[in-house]
């Protein structure tokens, strides 16, 4: 009992530590093998379409192609349908496991409990053993206690996305601002790495809603970010920093680099329209303030460096990138105008 008590320990601290959900559920699948004598442990989720997508896996098969489980098929789905654990001795008998020629290890017994938080069950928390009988009345208590665990651990994160996500656009909202910029400023300073940030501000972005209306405007947004995301890595987070401003936070990138991205987004908005709907097309430009961070410079000053550049984007005729001057050069250098790629970039 003891070993059982020390693992949930393990598994409650890990999952309250702040840092991706997604390594914290690897940890809770990597001491479950040992924890019910499994070979194989998951965590599922369900996603809006109603599939069980897996977010971690541990064991045999854990590096096979993730299978894919609708709500209600095999013991998982069943388990996730009527919000109750599920336990079989040997699958082969049971109706209700979904047989997958795919599969590469053997799933004899089977224990499948729900992650529950409140009314609403998340997915399913789910070990095998090629072993018959493998798992007892005294398993499946900890699975419980275990998925609650999960279950919490999924619905802070999913208050939190909700809590920093533009409903509208989906890219992360104002509030997330300064605190992405500090995680990536203390994640610059612990790798003595680079981070770059674009302030873009689409032009004459009123007259898209004086002519096509607000609905239109806001698919545009929309379009705008997708356009973006097209642009950049995964890594790089997009904030809405307000109406028709977004920030891009760019880790591990300096200036050059920063600049070839901004240039990309530039072109890219320049050379082709948003596709609204079918046939509806708008033509949307934008400015952008280009800022790497100096190494010391607090959030809020990074952000300012680069809304100034942005203005003087502006005031230089739009659709065009400017790099903010570093805080240094600041009283000497004027702001330099990159509208074209010059050769040193
Ligand atoms: P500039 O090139 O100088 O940036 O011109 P602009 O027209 O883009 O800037 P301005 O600040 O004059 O207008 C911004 C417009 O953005 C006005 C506002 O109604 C619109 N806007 C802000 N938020 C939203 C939104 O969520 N949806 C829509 N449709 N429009 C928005
Ligand atoms: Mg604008
Ligand atoms: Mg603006």
């Amino acid at each position: 009992m003891d070993r059982v008590l020390a693992a949930l320990v393990q598994v409650s601290e890990r999952l309250a530590v702040p840092g991706p959900l997604d390594e914290a559920l690897r940890v809770v699948t990597d001491l479950s093998l040992d924890l019910f004598g499994a070979t194989h442990a998951s965590i599922r989720v369900v996603d809006g379409a109603a599939l069980l997508r897996s977010v971690a896996r541990s064991g045999a098969g854990s590096n096979d192609p993730a299978q894919i489980f609708k709500k209600g098929e095999g013991l998982i789905g069943w388990a996730v349908q009527h919000a109750q654990p599920v336990r079989v001795s040997d699958s082969s008998v049971d109706a209700r496991f979904a047989r997958r020629e795919d599969r590469s290890f053997e799933a004899c017994s089977v224990m499948s409990v729900p992650l529950v938080a409140g009314e609403r069950v998340l997915g399913a928390f789910s070990v095998s053993s090629p072993r018959r009988g493998a798992f007892s009345d005294q398993h499946e208590q900890i699975g419980v206690v275990l998925a609650h665990a999960v279950g919490q651990a999924l619905r802070c994160a999913e208050l939190e996305r909700l809590a920093t996500t533009d409903a509208l656009t989906r890219a992360y909202n104002h509030s997330y601002l300064v605190p992405a910029l500090s995680n990536e400023m203390n994640r610059a300073r612990r790798t003595e790495g680079a981070m770059s940030v674009l302030l873009m501000d689409l032009d004459k972005f009123k007259s898209v809603n004086d002519e096509h209306g607000h609905a239109v405007g806001d698919q545009v947004l929309c379009r705008f970010v997708d356009a973006v995301r097209g642009c950049v890595r995964s890594m790089d987070l997009i904030v809405r920093r307000g109406g028709e401003e977004f920030e891009l936070i760019m880790p591990d990138t300096g200036a050059v680099e920063g600049y070839r991205v901004a240039e990309r987004i530039r072109e890219r908005l320049a050379s082709s329209p948003l596709v609204v709907r079918d046939n509806l097309v708008v033509r949307q430009t934008v400015s952008v303030g280009l800022a790497t961070w100096d190494g010391q410079e607090s959030p809020a000053a990074l952000d300012q460096r680069a809304d100034k550049a942005m203005y003087e984007a502006k005031r230089r005729g739009r659709n065009r990138i400017v790099i903010a001057p570093t805080p240094r050069s600041k009283s000497t250098a004027p702001a330099a105008d990159h509208s074209e790629p010059s050769p040193g970039c």
